[in-house]
Protein backbone atom coordinates (compact mmCIF):
# COMPACT_ATOMS: atom_id res chain seq x y z
CA UNK A 1 0.00 0.00 0.00
CA UNK A 2 2.25 3.21 -1.47
CA UNK A 3 -0.47 5.16 0.03
CA UNK A 4 0.52 4.52 3.70
CA UNK A 5 3.88 6.02 5.37
CA UNK A 6 7.47 3.99 4.31
CA UNK A 7 8.12 2.66 7.61
CA UNK A 8 4.44 0.96 8.16
CA UNK A 9 5.08 -1.92 5.00
CA UNK A 10 6.18 -5.15 6.67
CA UNK A 11 5.06 -3.94 10.32
CA UNK A 12 4.76 -7.05 12.67
CA UNK A 13 1.21 -7.00 14.36
CA UNK A 14 0.66 -7.02 18.17
CA UNK A 15 2.43 -9.96 19.99
CA UNK A 16 -1.05 -12.00 21.47
CA UNK A 17 -2.37 -15.03 19.84
CA UNK A 18 -5.55 -16.16 21.88
CA UNK A 19 -5.66 -19.42 23.08
CA UNK A 20 -8.57 -21.11 24.87
CA UNK A 21 -7.93 -23.03 28.19
CA UNK A 22 -9.66 -23.92 31.39
CA UNK A 23 -7.00 -21.97 33.68
CA UNK A 24 -6.66 -18.68 31.89
CA UNK A 25 -3.65 -17.13 33.37
CA UNK A 26 -1.74 -15.52 30.54
CA UNK A 27 -2.62 -11.93 30.70
CA UNK A 28 -2.90 -10.47 34.33
CA UNK A 29 -6.26 -9.86 34.21
CA UNK A 30 -8.31 -10.41 37.69
CA UNK A 31 -9.87 -13.53 37.82
CA UNK A 32 -12.86 -11.63 39.65
CA UNK A 33 -15.33 -10.40 37.65
CA UNK A 34 -17.42 -6.77 39.10
CA UNK A 35 -19.06 -7.74 42.13
CA UNK A 36 -22.65 -8.91 40.97
CA UNK A 37 -24.66 -6.17 43.47
CA UNK A 38 -22.18 -3.86 41.22
CA UNK A 39 -22.89 -5.78 38.28
CA UNK A 40 -26.91 -5.20 38.93
CA UNK A 41 -26.32 -1.15 39.56
CA UNK A 42 -24.59 -1.11 36.23
CA UNK A 43 -27.31 -2.51 34.54
CA UNK A 44 -29.76 -0.69 35.75
CA UNK A 45 -28.02 2.94 34.61
CA UNK A 46 -27.85 0.87 31.44
CA UNK A 47 -31.30 1.17 31.14
CA UNK A 48 -31.25 4.66 31.62
CA UNK A 49 -29.13 5.72 29.41
CA UNK A 50 -29.73 7.38 26.03
CA UNK A 51 -27.82 4.96 23.68
CA UNK A 52 -28.46 7.73 20.77
CA UNK A 53 -26.65 10.36 22.49
CA UNK A 54 -23.04 10.98 22.24
CA UNK A 55 -21.14 10.82 25.55
CA UNK A 56 -19.39 13.61 27.51
CA UNK A 57 -16.71 14.87 24.95
CA UNK A 58 -13.38 14.36 27.09
CA UNK A 59 -15.24 12.04 29.85
CA UNK A 60 -16.07 14.72 31.71
CA UNK A 61 -18.52 12.93 34.12
CA UNK A 62 -15.92 10.02 34.90
CA UNK A 63 -13.18 12.59 35.61
CA UNK A 64 -15.08 14.51 37.98
CA UNK A 65 -15.54 11.48 39.84
CA UNK A 66 -12.26 10.37 39.41
CA UNK A 67 -10.74 13.86 40.62
CA UNK A 68 -12.45 13.31 43.95
CA UNK A 69 -11.73 9.56 44.54
CA UNK A 70 -8.10 10.61 43.91
CA UNK A 71 -7.84 13.75 45.43
CA UNK A 72 -6.76 15.18 41.92
CA UNK A 73 -7.33 18.14 39.84
CA UNK A 74 -9.53 17.17 36.84
CA UNK A 75 -7.77 19.27 34.81
CA UNK A 76 -4.78 16.83 35.26
CA UNK A 77 -6.53 14.05 34.27
CA UNK A 78 -7.31 11.89 31.02
CA UNK A 79 -9.71 8.96 30.64
CA UNK A 80 -9.63 6.58 27.61
CA UNK A 81 -10.95 3.83 26.50
CA UNK A 82 -7.32 1.54 27.77
CA UNK A 83 -4.34 3.08 28.94
CA UNK A 84 -3.10 1.39 25.66
CA UNK A 85 -4.13 4.41 24.02
CA UNK A 86 -2.72 7.03 26.43
CA UNK A 87 0.43 5.20 26.00
CA UNK A 88 0.31 5.96 22.14
CA UNK A 89 -0.83 9.16 22.46
CA UNK A 90 2.12 10.21 24.94
CA UNK A 91 4.22 8.10 22.10
CA UNK A 92 3.11 10.42 18.94
CA UNK A 93 3.41 13.56 20.78
CA UNK A 94 6.84 12.50 22.11
CA UNK A 95 10.15 13.71 20.08
CA UNK A 96 11.96 10.63 21.38
CA UNK A 97 10.84 7.46 23.44
CA UNK A 98 13.48 5.74 25.81
CA UNK A 99 12.48 2.61 27.60
CA UNK A 100 13.64 -0.33 29.76
CA UNK A 101 14.46 -3.61 28.38
CA UNK A 102 12.53 -6.02 28.69
CA UNK A 103 9.32 -3.89 29.41
CA UNK A 104 6.26 -3.66 28.90
CA UNK A 105 6.06 -4.58 24.64
CA UNK A 106 3.36 -1.48 23.93
CA UNK A 107 5.88 1.53 24.58
CA UNK A 108 8.21 -0.15 21.96
CA UNK A 109 5.27 -0.95 19.42
CA UNK A 110 3.45 2.40 19.61
CA UNK A 111 6.71 3.92 18.20
CA UNK A 112 7.75 1.55 15.90
CA UNK A 113 3.73 2.50 14.50
CA UNK A 114 4.48 5.99 14.55
CA UNK A 115 7.78 6.59 13.95
CA UNK A 116 9.21 7.93 17.16
CA UNK A 117 13.17 7.87 17.76
CA UNK A 118 12.97 4.99 20.20
CA UNK A 119 16.21 3.72 22.59
CA UNK A 120 15.53 1.03 25.04
CA UNK A 121 18.35 0.58 27.89
CA UNK A 122 18.62 -2.98 29.46
CA UNK A 123 18.24 -3.95 32.88
CA UNK A 124 21.20 -4.64 34.59
CA UNK A 125 22.37 -8.09 36.36
CA UNK A 126 19.34 -9.19 38.81
CA UNK A 127 16.91 -6.58 36.75
CA UNK A 128 18.28 -3.91 38.33
CA UNK A 129 17.53 -0.40 36.67
CA UNK A 130 20.15 1.24 34.29
CA UNK A 131 19.88 4.43 36.68
CA UNK A 132 23.13 5.70 35.36
CA UNK A 133 22.56 4.81 31.75
CA UNK A 134 18.81 6.51 31.57
CA UNK A 135 19.99 9.72 33.32
CA UNK A 136 22.74 9.94 30.79
CA UNK A 137 19.80 9.46 28.14
CA UNK A 138 17.63 11.91 29.70
CA UNK A 139 20.37 14.20 29.15
CA UNK A 140 21.37 14.20 25.70
CA UNK A 141 17.96 15.13 24.10
CA UNK A 142 15.00 15.87 26.08
CA UNK A 143 12.98 12.21 26.29
CA UNK A 144 9.89 10.19 27.32
CA UNK A 145 11.03 8.11 29.54
CA UNK A 146 8.46 4.97 30.45
CA UNK A 147 9.22 3.30 33.51
CA UNK A 148 6.45 0.56 34.37
CA UNK A 149 6.93 0.47 38.06
CA UNK A 150 6.00 -2.23 39.72
CA UNK A 151 8.06 -3.31 36.53
CA UNK A 152 6.32 -5.55 33.50
CA UNK A 153 7.75 -8.34 32.67
CA UNK A 154 9.85 -8.97 35.78
CA UNK A 155 7.58 -8.49 38.25
CA UNK A 156 9.88 -5.92 40.59
CA UNK A 157 10.01 -2.41 42.27
CA UNK A 158 12.08 0.10 41.62
CA UNK A 159 13.91 1.98 44.51
CA UNK A 160 12.39 5.49 44.96
CA UNK A 161 16.23 7.25 45.36
CA UNK A 162 16.57 5.87 41.63
CA UNK A 163 12.89 7.50 40.22
CA UNK A 164 13.28 10.61 42.39
CA UNK A 165 16.66 10.72 40.08
CA UNK A 166 14.80 10.34 37.03
CA UNK A 167 12.32 12.70 37.79
CA UNK A 168 14.76 15.23 38.29
CA UNK A 169 16.58 14.85 35.76
CA UNK A 170 14.00 14.84 33.42
CA UNK A 171 12.46 18.07 35.75
CA UNK A 172 16.21 19.74 34.29
CA UNK A 173 16.08 18.74 30.34
CA UNK A 174 12.53 19.27 29.90
CA UNK A 175 11.69 15.28 29.71
CA UNK A 176 8.69 13.72 30.94
CA UNK A 177 8.72 10.52 32.88
CA UNK A 178 5.68 8.40 32.63
CA UNK A 179 5.40 5.77 35.75
CA UNK A 180 3.19 3.33 34.39
CA UNK A 181 1.31 1.91 37.70
CA UNK A 182 -0.52 -0.48 36.19
CA UNK A 183 -0.10 -3.19 38.88
CA UNK A 184 0.61 -0.53 42.22
CA UNK A 185 -2.16 -2.18 43.71
CA UNK A 186 -0.17 -5.28 44.20
CA UNK A 187 2.98 -3.51 45.78
CA UNK A 188 1.01 -0.71 47.98
CA UNK A 189 3.21 2.33 45.95
CA UNK A 190 1.44 5.39 44.45
CA UNK A 191 4.10 8.11 43.26
CA UNK A 192 1.09 10.59 42.59
CA UNK A 193 2.57 12.79 44.73
CA UNK A 194 5.72 12.65 42.85
CA UNK A 195 3.90 14.01 39.77
CA UNK A 196 2.22 16.45 42.13
CA UNK A 197 5.36 18.08 43.04
CA UNK A 198 7.25 17.50 39.23
CA UNK A 199 4.85 18.38 36.49
CA UNK A 200 8.01 16.29 34.50
CA UNK A 201 6.31 13.20 35.63
CA UNK A 202 3.12 11.55 34.44
CA UNK A 203 1.57 8.86 36.16
CA UNK A 204 -0.33 6.03 34.20
CA UNK A 205 -2.96 3.69 35.86
CA UNK A 206 -6.09 1.32 33.90
CA UNK A 207 -9.09 -0.59 35.23
CA UNK A 208 -7.83 -3.83 33.43
CA UNK A 209 -5.77 -5.46 36.44
CA UNK A 210 -6.57 -4.76 40.13
CA UNK A 211 -10.02 -2.92 38.97
CA UNK A 212 -11.02 -6.08 37.46
CA UNK A 213 -12.31 -4.40 34.56
CA UNK A 214 -9.80 -5.33 31.40
CA UNK A 215 -13.32 -6.00 28.83
CA UNK A 216 -14.47 -2.50 29.48
CA UNK A 217 -11.44 -0.37 28.77
CA UNK A 218 -10.40 1.97 30.57
CA UNK A 219 -7.37 4.16 31.92
CA UNK A 220 -5.92 7.59 33.04
CA UNK A 221 -3.24 9.70 32.69
CA UNK A 222 -2.36 11.72 35.74
CA UNK A 223 0.03 14.62 34.55
CA UNK A 224 0.28 18.53 34.63
CA UNK A 225 -2.98 20.37 33.01
CA UNK A 226 0.29 20.87 30.49
CA UNK A 227 0.53 16.95 29.62
CA UNK A 228 -2.83 16.69 29.90
CA UNK A 229 -4.03 18.67 26.92
CA UNK A 230 -1.61 17.10 24.26
CA UNK A 231 -2.32 13.62 25.11
CA UNK A 232 -5.97 15.11 25.42
CA UNK A 233 -5.73 15.99 21.73
CA UNK A 234 -4.17 12.45 20.48
CA UNK A 235 -7.63 10.79 22.28
CA UNK A 236 -10.66 10.96 19.53
CA UNK A 237 -13.56 13.62 21.09
CA UNK A 238 -16.10 11.48 22.38
CA UNK A 239 -13.41 8.71 22.67
CA UNK A 240 -15.05 7.31 26.05
CA UNK A 241 -17.60 5.16 25.28
CA UNK A 242 -21.05 6.17 27.18
CA UNK A 243 -20.98 2.38 28.50
CA UNK A 244 -17.93 2.31 29.79
CA UNK A 245 -18.41 6.05 31.11
CA UNK A 246 -21.79 4.29 32.94
CA UNK A 247 -19.70 1.04 34.51
CA UNK A 248 -16.95 3.82 36.16
CA UNK A 249 -19.36 5.87 37.43
CA UNK A 250 -20.39 3.17 39.39
CA UNK A 251 -17.08 1.47 40.88
CA UNK A 252 -16.13 5.30 41.83
CA UNK A 253 -18.85 5.00 43.68
CA UNK A 254 -18.27 1.90 45.36
CA UNK A 255 -14.41 0.93 44.74
CA UNK A 256 -14.51 -1.10 47.91
CA UNK A 257 -14.41 -4.06 46.62
CA UNK A 258 -11.00 -3.99 45.64
CA UNK A 259 -9.31 -3.79 47.93
CA UNK A 260 -10.94 -7.71 49.04
CA UNK A 261 -9.33 -9.04 45.90
CA UNK A 262 -6.54 -7.67 45.99
CA UNK A 263 -5.55 -8.90 49.54
CA UNK A 264 -6.93 -12.21 48.57
CA UNK A 265 -4.44 -12.46 45.04
CA UNK A 266 -1.38 -10.97 47.43
CA UNK A 267 -2.03 -13.60 50.33
CA UNK A 268 -2.33 -16.11 46.65
CA UNK A 269 0.95 -14.74 45.05
CA UNK A 270 2.92 -15.34 48.36
CA UNK A 271 1.69 -18.89 48.54
CA UNK A 272 2.65 -19.73 44.94
CA UNK A 273 6.29 -18.38 45.23
CA UNK A 274 6.68 -20.38 48.49
CA UNK A 275 5.22 -23.89 46.81
CA UNK A 276 7.59 -23.33 43.98
CA UNK A 277 10.83 -22.95 46.12
CA UNK A 278 11.73 -26.40 46.39
CA UNK A 279 10.40 -26.94 41.97
CA UNK A 280 13.47 -28.99 41.11
CA UNK A 281 14.25 -26.63 37.99
CA UNK A 282 12.48 -23.70 37.74
CA UNK A 283 13.50 -20.56 39.25
CA UNK A 284 10.82 -18.22 40.60
CA UNK A 285 11.51 -14.63 40.85
CA UNK A 286 10.02 -12.34 43.79
CA UNK A 287 7.17 -10.42 42.78
CA UNK A 288 4.98 -6.95 43.56
CA UNK A 289 2.45 -7.33 41.04
CA UNK A 290 -0.36 -9.97 40.19
CA UNK A 291 2.03 -12.38 38.00
CA UNK A 292 5.39 -14.55 38.71
CA UNK A 293 7.87 -14.71 35.83
CA UNK A 294 9.11 -18.08 36.30
CA UNK A 295 12.55 -19.48 34.85
CA UNK A 296 12.46 -22.57 33.29
CA UNK A 297 15.04 -24.84 31.72
CA UNK A 298 12.67 -24.43 28.06
CA UNK A 299 10.08 -21.94 28.06
CA UNK A 300 8.29 -23.55 25.19
CA UNK A 301 8.20 -27.29 26.75
CA UNK A 302 6.94 -25.51 29.66
CA UNK A 303 3.92 -23.62 27.93
CA UNK A 304 3.39 -26.68 25.97
CA UNK A 305 2.91 -28.82 29.16
CA UNK A 306 0.71 -26.44 30.97
CA UNK A 307 -1.23 -25.87 28.43
CA UNK A 308 -2.10 -29.79 28.00
CA UNK A 309 -3.20 -29.92 31.17
CA UNK A 310 -5.42 -26.66 30.48
CA UNK A 311 -3.55 -24.67 32.01
CA UNK A 312 -2.23 -21.03 29.98
CA UNK A 313 0.82 -19.00 31.13
CA UNK A 314 2.38 -16.87 28.44
CA UNK A 315 5.92 -17.19 26.94
CA UNK A 316 8.47 -14.50 27.91
CA UNK A 317 11.74 -15.82 26.12
CA UNK A 318 11.86 -13.74 23.59
CA UNK A 319 12.47 -10.77 26.05
CA UNK A 320 15.92 -9.50 26.22
CA UNK A 321 17.41 -11.29 29.07
CA UNK A 322 14.46 -13.82 29.60
CA UNK A 323 15.57 -16.85 28.36
CA UNK A 324 13.49 -19.80 29.19
CA UNK A 325 11.50 -17.58 31.38
CA UNK A 326 7.52 -18.10 31.46
CA UNK A 327 4.96 -15.79 33.08
CA UNK A 328 1.65 -17.16 35.24
CA UNK A 329 -1.14 -14.77 36.54
CA UNK A 330 -2.38 -14.85 39.92
CA UNK A 331 -5.54 -16.73 39.70
CA UNK A 332 -8.06 -18.02 42.53
CA UNK A 333 -6.98 -20.50 45.04
CA UNK A 334 -8.36 -23.20 42.99
CA UNK A 335 -6.93 -22.13 39.38
CA UNK A 336 -3.52 -21.76 41.53
CA UNK A 337 -3.72 -24.80 43.10
CA UNK A 338 -4.33 -26.73 39.43
CA UNK A 339 -1.08 -24.87 38.14
CA UNK A 340 0.88 -26.21 40.97
CA UNK A 341 -0.26 -29.34 40.21
CA UNK A 342 0.86 -29.06 36.79
CA UNK A 343 3.96 -27.41 37.54
CA UNK A 344 5.50 -30.34 39.76
CA UNK A 345 4.04 -33.14 38.07
CA UNK A 346 6.03 -31.62 34.91
CA UNK A 347 8.85 -31.82 36.87
CA UNK A 348 8.92 -35.56 37.10
CA UNK A 349 9.25 -35.64 33.59
CA UNK A 350 13.28 -34.86 32.02
CA UNK A 351 13.63 -32.03 30.21
CA UNK A 352 9.87 -30.73 30.87
C1 LIG B 1 -1.84 -4.40 31.65
C2 LIG B 1 -0.96 -3.22 31.48
C3 LIG B 1 -1.49 -2.01 31.03
C4 LIG B 1 -2.96 -1.89 30.77
O1 LIG B 1 -3.34 -1.54 29.52
P1 LIG B 1 -4.89 -1.26 29.26
O2 LIG B 1 -4.91 -0.76 27.85
O3 LIG B 1 -5.32 -0.21 30.24
O4 LIG B 1 -5.63 -2.54 29.46
C5 LIG B 1 -0.64 -0.91 30.93
N1 LIG B 1 0.67 -1.03 31.27
C6 LIG B 1 1.20 -2.17 31.71
C7 LIG B 1 2.62 -2.23 32.10
C8 LIG B 1 0.41 -3.31 31.82
O5 LIG B 1 0.93 -4.45 32.24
Amino acid sequence: MKAFKPHLQGLPSYPYKKVDASVKLDQNESPYDLPVELKQRVLQRLQHLDFNRYPALHAEDVREKLSVYLGWPMEGLVVSPGSNLLIQALVQAAGQVLDTAPSFPHYAFSAKISATPYQAIALGEGFALPTEALLEALQKTPTVLFLPNPHAPTAQLFAERDIRRLADRAAQTGGLLVIDEAYHQFSGTDYAWLASANPHVAILRTFSKAWGLGGIRAGYLMASPEVCNVVQNFVPPFGLPAHTGQILLTVLESPGYVQGIVQTLLRERERLFQALQPHPTWKVYPSQTNFLLIRTPDAAAAYSALLEQGILVRRQDHYLGLEGCIRVSVGTPQENQRFLEAAFSLAEVPHA
